[in-house]
């Protein structure tokens, strides 16, 4: 079945939930057993409940994969699969413009407890050829990246990464399921902020997985029931009914934020608007093969490149509210300076590209000419 009748049937079976259309919210901890010893399904809410199980079966399918897991947060996620692949003396090889959480998980929490992380610029693909040996273990990749949109090759790096033994884990948070597939292009595990564009109305945390090998399946779900950061039920409910219209809010997501990219482009206040969409992106022919659209984040650079310039725009902004987070049905403001990429030394922003007279835009799915005559509006002199 195609992806629309997917995303709104897979993985649910009615006629096992007393015909109810939505998944019920099974808001119980615990299972009772018929008799001493008796195989079941749902035992324990840590370890299994029907919500989430069907909105991991409804994951799986998107990502044309074999397992999916929830967790509760995309944080969560990342650290059971950071746990299930790594253990003291591995390392992991990872994009230098990785999301802010991951990287504090990997420098802060995992290298403490004896991982190697090497954070590399892996545009070009050869720069993992150069730096990857038998000890690495785990490939982290993100594309596209926060906040520049920047691409990586899944299918050239994780061939490369195969090659020496080592997983290939992808974030794929800003392309969801429906604009990219990192399995089928060959990385072993999908990782997702379904807190984003999955769940999609700002009002959900919730991290999902998909994967293939059964192996590997069984070793993020150890980490999963072990160490317990499962999601509650009422929030796998929340994030099901948010992917059953993923397919539409991505197509208005994308058609507006390319209007953006375009109508920002050649607005004289902007010195650089950085989206996959753009031909002259240095990542756009990658984003052509590897995505099936260019995604709903749009970030530039403002000529002016103070704090005041883009705070200016911020408070002049009445539809964009200046906030953390992406992916929402509401156009968002970042200034990624101070807020997604606050604790990250200058020197590094400054290596990014993450200036203070910069700001990423998540491009909601209001009315298209409300969102160009905010943007009008707020940057006029
Ligand atoms: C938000 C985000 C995360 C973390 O997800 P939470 O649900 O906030 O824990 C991870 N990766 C990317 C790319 C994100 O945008």
């Amino acid at each position: 079945m195609k992806f629309a009748t997917r995303s709104i049937h897979a993985g649910y079976d009615n006629a096992e939930h007393s015909k109810a259309v939505m998944p019920p919210v099974y808001q119980t901890s615990v299972f009772e057993y018929g008799h001493v010893g008796e195989s079941m399904p749902f035992v324990y809410a840590r370890t299994g409940n029907p919500t989430r199980a069907a909105l991991e079966a409804c994951l799986a399918s998107l990502e044309n994969a074999r397992h999916g897991l929830a967790f509760a947060s995309g944080m969560a996620a990342i650290d059971a699969v950071l746990r299930a692949c790594l253990k003291p003396g591995d390392e992991v090889i990872a994009v230098a413009d990785l999301y802010g959480g991951a990287y504090r998980l990997l420098s802060k929490v995992m290298e403490p407890a004896g991982v190697k992380i090497t954070f590399a610029d892996l545009s070009d693909s050869r720069n993992l050829t150069a730096l990857i040996s038998a000890r690495t273990r785990l490939l982290w990749l993100e594309s596209p990246t926060n906040p520049l949109l920047g691409m990586v090759d899944i299918a050239e790096l994780s061939k490369i990464a195969h090659a020496h033994g080592s997983r290939v884990a992808v974030d794929s948070t800003f392309a969801t399921p429906y604009l990219q597939n990192p399995l089928d292009l060959g990385a072993d595990i999908v990782v997702h902020s379904a807190t984003k564009y999955l769940a999609g109305h700002s009002d959900v945390l919730l991290g999902l997985v998909a994967v293939n090998d059964d192996a590997l399946h069984r070793e993020i779900k150890f980490i999963q029931n072990a160490a317990g950061a499962v999601p509650g039920p009422q929030d796998c409910f929340l994030t099901l009914r948010g992917i059953k219209t993923l397919h539409l809010r991505m197509d208005r997501h994308c058609d507006n934020a390319e209007r953006v990219a375009n109508y920002l482009q050649s607005h004289p206040k902007v010195e650089r608007v950085f989206f996959p969409g753009l031909p002259e992106h240095p990542g756009h022919d990658l984003a052509r093969r590897q995505m099936r659209r260019f995604g709903g984040i749009v970030s530039i650079w403002l000529k002016d490149d103070s704090r005041e310039a883009a705070s200016r725009l911020a408070e002049r902004l009445r539809l964009f509210a200046l906030a953390e987070s992406l992916g929402g049905v509401e156009s968002l403001i970042n200034h990624s300076y101070t807020m997604s990429h606050g604790g990250m030394p200058p020197e590094q922003k400054a290596q990014l590209g993450i200036r203070e007279g910069g700001v990423r835009l998540s491009i909601g799915i209001e009315d298209i000419e409300d969102i160009l005559a905010d943007l009008e509006q707020a940057l006029a002199d």
